[in-house]
């Protein structure tokens, strides 16, 4: 796999400037070779490595990932980033019924996922009515009946023995039926084709046309690999979609179609159907595509648990420093370092707000907002070690200095400093009168 390939290419090397070219092909070539065996387009595959390379030779060498896991963790950053980020939900309509129209290729679920979706909108206290306007198999619409009737819903469709039915008409009346009906929501199901076809893309587009839904899905198999970029390009010039639905995730294809999809698209991914029965079907979670496309979970894993050793040790370190006078003042770099462990916990009025003794300073905490650190942690990364270490140093021209080089006030620099001193006034007086009480042990 991935995962061992990779750990042998790599010796733990931690914590040196910067990731080295060497690391960062080795382990981009290896990337490369998992995401072509997930079925990534190659032209996908070439566009995302780049970008996954430019990103690792801006990074500084973590101290606490070694370069393998470093970028495998800015690989994964940016496959969650480009799948999607946060899972995209249904947008409804401000005036019932929310039309959905389902559109794809044949076989690829469209069908299914109808009953599936309204299975599940039914369970969310919705009251859906399918549209069967697939008049082209002979089976279609029986087909889609049945599915209805499984997830106890209604199914719209043409009259039997009505000659040739007309699918745009169905799509028309079955809206007419929702309003009538007092449904609100309206599923679409269409014909698909094969292959990729003008005169069942022009019917599709027709239908579109007819009824403006609120969200046209474009349903592919996760299956289909390769082919899926080809597939989704015609049916976003051809009909145009605003999310993806993608079928049959319960077999052995890793994913790759998923990613091609969303970059070649730029539409999220809204759900995923893993299997045949109407419970198999799930929003789309793009973190555990991005997992599966990889193929190495555990070494996910492996790096969020280095990552938050890594921080609490920091935060103990700190902590310890703080507590024993650490042999050194404790100077802005601290302040810093423990400004951002603190930061990683969660909220920080919440963090102080739990340490005993510091109701005191309630206001004070309140006021921190997280733009000001970010605001802090420029101003001290434009100092001096020597100025990190002793800020008795920070003279007038030296804190302007600072300000033109983090891009804030004078005022704002000094008002950093004054803090800092009262910081460390302040946590001298509590280590000096016996410590402070669960300090390094903070919820982590
Ligand atoms: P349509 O032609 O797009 O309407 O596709 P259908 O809904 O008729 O599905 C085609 C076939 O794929 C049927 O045999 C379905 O049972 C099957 N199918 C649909 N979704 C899934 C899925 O998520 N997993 C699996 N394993 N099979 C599926
Ligand atoms: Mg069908």
């Amino acid at each position: 796999t991935l995962q061992d390939r990779l750990a042998a290419t790599f010796k733990s090397l931690r914590g040196k400037g910067r990731l080295t070219d060497a690391d960062i092909d080795a382990t981009a070539r290896e990337i490369r070779i998992a995401l072509l065996e997930a079925d990534v387009n190659l032209g996908v595959v070439k566009d995302f490595i780049a970008k996954v390379k430019e990103r690792a030779r801006e990074a500084e060498v973590s101290a606490a990932l070694n370069p393998a896991q470093q970028i495998v963790k800015i690989v994964n950053e940016e496959l969650v980033q480009i799948l999607g980020g946060e899972t995209r939900n249904l947008r409804f309509a401000k005036r019932p019924p929310t039309i959905i129209m389902l559109a794809g290729l044949q076989g690829a679920g469209k069908t299914t996922l109808a009953g599936k979706l309204a299975m599940w909108l039914k369970g969310q206290g919705h009251s859906p009515l399918l549209a069967a306007c697939d008049l082209q198999r002979p089976n279609a619409v029986n087909q889609l009946q049945i599915v209805g009737q499984r997830a106890g819903v209604q199914t719209f469709a043409p009259e039997p023995g009505n000659g040739v039915g007309d699918p745009v008409a169905v799509a028309r009346q079955a809206v007419t039926e929702a309003e009538r009906s007092l449904h609100d929501v309206l599923i679409i199901d269409t014909a698909g084709r094969l292959g990729i076809d003008a005169e069942l893309m022009q019917q599709a587009a027709d239908i579109r046309e007819a009824t403006s839904p609120d969200e046209v899905l474009f349903v592919v198999d996760a299956m289909i690999g390769q082919d899926a970029v080809n597939t989704a390009k015609a049916f976003g010039d051809g009909v145009g979609f605003d999310g993806v639905v993608l079928t049959k995730l319960d077999g052995d294809a890793r994913g790759g179609a998923a990613l091609s999809i969303a970059r070649v698209t730029g539409k999220p991914i809204m759900f995923a159907s893993n299997g045949e029965k109407l419970t198999d079907f799930d929003v789309f979670h793009p973190d555990r595509m991005a997992g599966r496309i990889l193929d190495m979970g555990d070494m996910l894993t492996l790096i969020e648990q280095a990552e938050r050793t890594f921080d609490a040790e920091q935060s103990q370190k700190a902590a310890e420093k703080l507590m024993t006078g650490g042999g050194k003042e404790f100077g802005l770099a601290d302040f810093l370092q423990q400004m951002q462990a603190v930061r990683k916990m969660g909220p920080l009025s919440k963090i102080f707000g739990m340490l005993p003794g510091m109701g005191q300073f309630k206001d004070q905490i309140e006021n921190i907002d997280e733009k000001e650190i970010d605001r802090i942690e420029a101003i001290i990364h434009s100092m001096t070690p020597a100025e990190r270490d002793n800020p008795k140093i920070l003279n007038g021209s030296r804190r302007a200095r600072i300000a033109k080089g983090s891009g804030v006030e004078v005022s704002d620099v000094n008002s950093l400093v004054n803090r800092f001193f009262d910081a460390r006034k302040m946590m001298s007086s509590l280590a000096g009168g016996g410590g402070m009480p669960g300090m390094p042990g903070m919820p982590g």
